[in-house]
């Protein structure tokens, strides 16, 4: 799955990080966090973690 929406990265260190995106380790899912602090991400059982900013793939 994936979310995404216009959102500015504000520096703000809650729950989860405004503007950061998480991935799951077990599968591609991935979140791009537009409110900070709303709850925990998580996928497959685990907590997603942050996955460095890139491009997304090419696939058009
Ligand atoms: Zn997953």
């Amino acid at each position: 799955m994936l979310w995404r929406a216009d959102a500015a990265a504000g520096g703000i260190l809650m729950a989860n990080l405004l503007g950061k995106r998480y991935q799951c380790g077990e599968c591609e899912a991935t979140v791009l966090v537009t409110k900070a602090g709303d709850g925990d991400l998580a996928c497959h059982g685990q907590p997603m973690e942050i996955a460095q900013a890139k491009p997304l793939p090419s696939s058009d």
